[in-house]
């Protein structure tokens, strides 16, 4: 049977679980809420929904399925003012919010009783961009899509979730929202707090030692990349996980003094040791490794999973100097697209973007 879905939100997010849900579901209607008018008009002229409102609480009480895709705080409040809005009986309400224990507690705290469900989810698909206009229905391709149960998601909710957003080709999976936290803490938020420290400790140094900038290279890019994203979405997500993150910064002071300690009394051994460790560890770790060059230049394609699509872009690049190509197919939170590819020189990259832009409607991203 059709249902009604209306989600709240028409940001990169929101926008592209839109576009996802059309793709396997054409016959749902799509509902969406959007503050501003541009990203309304984008998604009602790209048919990504179908209606749309600047006025939240209007749609709440025609949808099945209520998905909120806005920054956390704004989140929570949305929840507050669903418990006191007349909804359907049993609709199901989710949300896209990077930290989870907040929101689902909020929903516990306001939703208790009222005759509707809720599921927290966590899309860990994203990119610097916002808004409708970035949405891209490959966003969430094989990207882990996680739901944090809880008191008030009854049976069959989750599989409801699934079907729904089967479009999406993402990779569904369940964890409770603390533990969330806790492990997003230490491999995505705490990493963001040192990107944008190094980041910034460099360019103050940068103004008593020019140089710091020419020479700054692969290494330096690697580690500081993330600094990049947008400073309100990482503001709330910080504010709204805090006490996981201080432990993580208090546990990373003392590793950095016993690094300190190693070398002031230089123990060989030890600061050896402590490479070596990294190292094995990193090795062990499924995340994408970068190419074999120290500095090269990457650009990055969104393509679709399906056969031959990795050919046809190499096909296109015959003749460059391309060094490495990675497909990156685990968690794509903050990567700019599945496939990087490097190169040697800035004109084969200058070249190669030129020639994927002009021959596919793939999105390349140079960074
Ligand atoms: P976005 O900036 O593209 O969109 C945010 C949306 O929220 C917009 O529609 C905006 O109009 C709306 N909004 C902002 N403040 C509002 C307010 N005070 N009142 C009403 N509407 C308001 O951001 P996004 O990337 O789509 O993020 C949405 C959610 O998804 C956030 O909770 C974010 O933490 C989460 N998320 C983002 C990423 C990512 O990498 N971008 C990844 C996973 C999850």
């Amino acid at each position: 049977m059709a249902k009604t879905v209306y989600i709240a939100g028409l940001g990169l997010i929101g926008a592209s679980m839109a576009l996802g849900i059309k793709r396997d579901h054409p016959d749902y209607e799509v509902l969406g809420y959007n503050r501003s008018q541009a990203s309304r008009d984008i998604a009602l002229k790209e048919d990504m929904i179908d209606r749309a409102t600047d006025d939240f609480a209007s749609f709440a009480p025609l949808a099945d399925i209520i998905i909120l895709s806005l920054p956390i705080k704004q989140t929570i409040s949305f929840i507050k003012e669903l418990a006191n809005l007349d909804l359907k009986e049993g609709v199901i309400i989710s949300d896209a919010g990077s930290t989870k224990s907040a929101i689902v507690d909020a929903a516990e705290q306001y939703l208790a009783g009222k005759p509707v469900r809720f599921v927290g989810a966590h899309p860990m698909a994203g990119s610097h961009k916002t808004g409708a206009a970035s949405a891209d229905v490959n966003l969430f391709e094989n990207a882990y899509y996680i739901f944090t149960p809880s008191s008030l998601t009854s049976p069959g909710t989750l599989e409801e979730m699934k079907d729904l957003l089967s479009g999406l080709h993402a990779r569904f999976i369940e964890i409770d929202a603390k533990e969330h936290d806790r492990v997003t803490s230490q491999i995505s938020h705490f990493p963001h707090i040192l990107a944008s420290s190094l980041m910034e400790q460099t360019a103050v140094y940068a103004q008593e030692h020019e140089m710091a900038r020419r020479f700054a290279a692969g290494g330096f890019r690697d580690m500081t990349r993330i600094a990049e994203s947008e400073p309100g979405m990482w503001t709330s997500i910080l504010l709204s996980n805090r006490e996981t993150i201080l432990d993580r910064i208090e546990d990373f002071k003392e590793r950095l003094d016993e690094v300190g300690q190693a070398i002031s009394k230089g123990d060989e051994e030890q600061i050896w040791n402590f490479f070596n460790q990294a190292r094995e560890q990193r090795q062990a770790m499924e995340i994408h490794k970068r190419g074999g060059v120290d500095s090269s230049y990457d650009l990055y394609v969104d393509v679709p999973d399906e056969e031959d699509v990795i050919l046809r872009i190499l096909e296109l690049l015959r003749g460059t100097s391309l060094v490495n190509i990675h497909i990156n197919e685990e968690n794509r939170e903050d990567i700019h697209g599945i496939l990087q590819i490097s190169f040697k020189n800035a004109q084969d990259l200058e070249r190669a973007e030129h020639l994927i832009t002009e021959n596919t409607d793939y999105t390349v991203v140079v960074k």
